[in-house]
């Protein structure tokens, strides 16, 4: 069996005429001729113009791509790109600060914002799989001819988020969400049962350290290119300084039989050899701590008590779920909203899953419970106190009961509401599995001074009018639509 290629190509900045030279020469050594419905898939887990600059695959790059699949594509039906951002913010803004609007309307390319649309189920048959089916956006299922076009960047969850961890923003919110815990690594290679993706480019050209947020900015000059998403990650890996067994999606892809694990395995190309592409990368800061560790090297404002989550002795620790979106929260606000928030936010307490110790609050600092995977007894400010857990076993959550979406007014107005709810309790509980990263700010806002970034008026004249939008065309498609099908064919449904 022949070894699949990967392509290192050097490009010094986000030119879009270099970038589309640069892809079209490494699709025609791979031999690709995009063909049908083009899908592009890149990473905008979030965009924000001065605040999140480096989270996402940038427009140039996205420019520089589109011009070189339309060059070469055959048969063409259309030409689009697809995304679901993160944190429940709107696709259809974050494409706004990115700038991504003007770039598809220069290539006469289609947006696709996957909460606006219907969901399908698609099954799944490896026997390892966590679940026999999940659910995408319906455009995902129509696409003939995919292109993950991911961003390369650290995560605190992952270690590293590329080709493989892309595929995470297929999915809306609510079936997101869903083994978004310490499954994690295994649901991100369950998802690439869904759609292999015809080519894969990888946006390096400026890479992002230590968060996936607002990640540090680490030029290094590169675009990464391959069709196998295993080999694409084992390469961006060794030039991150990872041995790519020690990360988990990538091991357990590559154990079934989804690409190479070992760099001999791979046929490495293009015009940068791996050493040097190391070399430019040398010391690429990760975030691979657990959240008390690392936290308590930046502050003694905020003590972490992250007990094991319910994973049958799977783990002690919730990678993939709430501890690392605390870390992943602060991180975002000390880089991209306030940079002193570590040493000016108030005294704060967290328990993460079975915390088993004691907790000795000071007088007046809140002590909150975040998921609902947390539990603990004891005497908390003079008070008997049982906090219970409400974790429900994997098994229990069937993905065809959820709605796809998670509102972000319906999360404001339950963080309101908890907080009545707990006005009188010597603790807050926050509940979730995972618990939204919002929640983490409303909180570092509310009980720990932090800047709230949900107050920042100058995002409101871009945001507001994208929000309504987007839950129009949502009620539009997914409801009125789908209910006049169905009343159509016969079945009014409920
Ligand atoms: S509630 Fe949070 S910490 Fe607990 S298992 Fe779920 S994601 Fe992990």
């Amino acid at each position: 069996m022949s070894r699949p290629a990967v392509l290192v190509w050097h490009c010094p900045t986000y030119d879009a005429v270099r970038i589309a030279q640069v892809v079209g020469e490494g699709m025609d050594t791979l031999g690709i001729r995009p063909r049908g419905r083009i899908m592009i898939k890149p990473n905008v887990v979030v965009a924000i113009r001065g605040r999140y600059e480096q989270a996402h695959t940038r427009a140039e790059f996205l420019d520089g791509l589109l011009a070189a699949t339309r060059a070469r594509a055959a048969d063409l039906t259309e030409l689009a790109v697809g995304e679901r951002s993160a944190l429940t913010l709107p696709t259809r803004y974050t494409f706004y600060e990115a700038g991504y609007n003007p770039v598809l309307r220069r290539h006469n390319a289609a947006a696709y914002y996957f909460e606006e649309y219907p969901d399908v189920e698609v099954p799944l048959r490896h026997p390892d799989a966590l679940r026999p089916y999940v659910y995408v956006p319906e455009p995902v299922t129509r696409c003939d001819f995919l292109i993950n076009a991911p961003k390369l960047k650290a995560h605190v969850w992952t270690r590293m988020t590329c080709a493989l961890k892309n595929y995470i923003g297929l999915q809306d919110s609510g079936h997101r969400i869903i083994d978004h815990d310490f499954h994690l690594e295994h649901k991100i290679v369950d998802l690439q049962e869904i759609i292999a993706p015809g080519f894969i480019a990888v946006d390096a050209i400026t890479a992002g350290e230590l968060t996936m947020m607002a990640p540090r900015p680490r030029d290094l000059g590169l675009i990464i290119m391959g069709v196998n998403p295993v080999a694409v990650d084992v390469v961006c890996a060794h030039i991150l300084g990872i041995d790519p067994r020690t990360v988990d999606h990538i091991r357990i892809a590559a154990a079934r039989g989804l690409g190479p694990l070992e760099l001999d395995q791979i046929a490495l190309g293009g015009d940068v050899p791996l050493a040097e592409a190391q070399a430019r990368a040398a010391n690429f800061a990760l975030s691979i701590e657990r959240v008390d560790t690392a936290l308590a090297k930046k502050t003694d404002r905020i003590t972490v008590h992250a007990g094991p989550p319910p994973a049958d002795k799977q783990t002690d620790y919730c990678w993939g779920g709430c501890p690392g979106a605390l870390l992943e929260t602060l991180e975002s606000l000390q880089r991209a909203w306030q940079p002193d928030v570590y040493r000016v936010i108030r005294p704060m307490t967290f328990v993460f899953g079975a915390h088993d110790g004691p907790l000795d609050p000071k007088p007046g600092e809140p002590v909150i419970f975040f998921g609902d995977c947390a539990q603990w007894r004891g005497r908390l400010r003079g008070r008997a106190t049982v906090v219970a857990s409400v974790y429900k076993p994997h098994g229990y959550i069937d993905p065809r009961r959820h709605t796809g979406r998670i509102d972000m007014t319906r999360i404001i107005l339950r963080y309101v509401w908890d907080r009545v709810r707990y006005f009188r309790r010597p603790y807050y509980r926050v509940y979730g599995c995972p618990a939204s990263m919002h929640e983490h700010h409303l909180l570092l806002a509310y009980l720990g001074g932090a800047r709230n970034p949900y107050t920042d008026l100058s995002l409101f004249l871009g945001f507001v009018p994208r929000y309504l939008g987007s839950v129009l065309m949502r009620w539009w498609r997914v409801e009125f639509l789908a209910r006049l099908r169905r009343w159509r064919r016969g079945h009014p449904g409920p």
